[in-house]
């Protein structure tokens, strides 16, 4: 189920983050691997929330301050607003995971989009919302009430303890994406997606010009001039290479013409990228 499905085409592509069109693998990668990252630090704090308040209901027991009986219900709050999380990280966790498996880096972007549309990525983002805000009341609240009550000195403690590992959670995603983009990965098609957006030809010299152009008639990769029977692979913006040469290029690292990056896939225009491409 798709929230915001009524909204047109054009309209829905205007909001894509840059990024998620750039660094489709990437950002599939950081936001699976930070729901992990996230989750065991977060369900410590929440444990720890939970034990503030048994220690707070024993208190209530022997002598009821309302203060206390304030704090109580402020920390249920927090507890119940966790419990449907975990399952909605999980449920994420899957959509980056399969998400990253496709054929090629626009199905991903696609992938991506629309599970940020999803219904339960958009309550994750508003219950996530509100406990940016609960925990900064409670700051300010345990703040003003700082030396009055033990239990606000208590609460205070957990809340810088929630504040770092929110800092320390931001610090790590954007180390991560530094450390993505870097590195090796695979952000090629699939071959089934290359031969459907390209093109293979077996040379011959008599048929070259009005298969490959004019243009000098070598592989721009290993620089050889092209002979009877060798199969050449030729791209929409009118490049040619042979296809032993450019295949693993295109398949397992990426999808663009090492020449000019244009983009191989299922978003480039019908036609030829450029006139004389043959
Ligand atoms: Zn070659
Ligand atoms: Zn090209």
């Amino acid at each position: 189920k798709l929230v915001g499905m009524e909204v047109p085409e054009e309209e829905r592509r205007v909001d894509i983050p840059d990024i998620f069109v750039r660094h489709p693998h990437e950002i599939c990668k950081l936001y699976g691997y930070m729901i992990i990252f996230g989750m065991w630090p977060t369900l410590m704090l929440v444990l720890h929330n939970a034990y503030l308040m048994a220690d707070l209901l024993g208190c209530l027991h022997r002598h009821c301050i309302p203060q206390e009986r304030f704090w109580f219900f402020w920390c249920l709050i927090r507890l119940v607003m966790v419990i449907p999380r975990p399952f909605w990280w999980l449920r994420a966790r899957d959509a980056y995971e399969s998400a990253l498996r496709a054929p090629s880096p626009q199905e991903i972007t696609r992938r991506l989009v629309q599970t940020q549309r999803t219904w339960w990525v958009r309550m994750n983002h508003r219950f996530g919302t509100i406990f940016t805000v609960w925990l900064m009341l409670s700051l300010v609240l345990c703040y003003l009430d700082l030396f009055s009550c033990t239990f606000s000195k208590a609460l205070w403690t957990h809340c810088l303890m929630n504040l770092a590992n929110q800092l320390l959670q931001r610090l790590v995603s954007v180390l991560l994406l530094l450390y993505f983009t870097s590195s090796e990965m695979n952000r090629g098609l699939s071959e089934h997606l290359l031969n459907q957006h390209s093109e293979v030809i077996v040379f011959e010299e008599s048929k070259a010009a009005a298969t490959l152009g004019e243009r000098t008639m070598e592989c721009s990769i290993c620089f050889m001039k092209y002979e009877k029977g060798d199969q050449i692979r030729r791209i929409r913006c009118s490049h040619h290479y042979h296809k032993r040469c450019i295949d693993p290029w295109l398949v397992q690292y990426r999808n663009r013409c090492p020449l000019c990056n244009y983009v191989l896939g299922s978003q480039e225009p019908s036609g030829p990228a450029s006139p004389g491409a043959g």
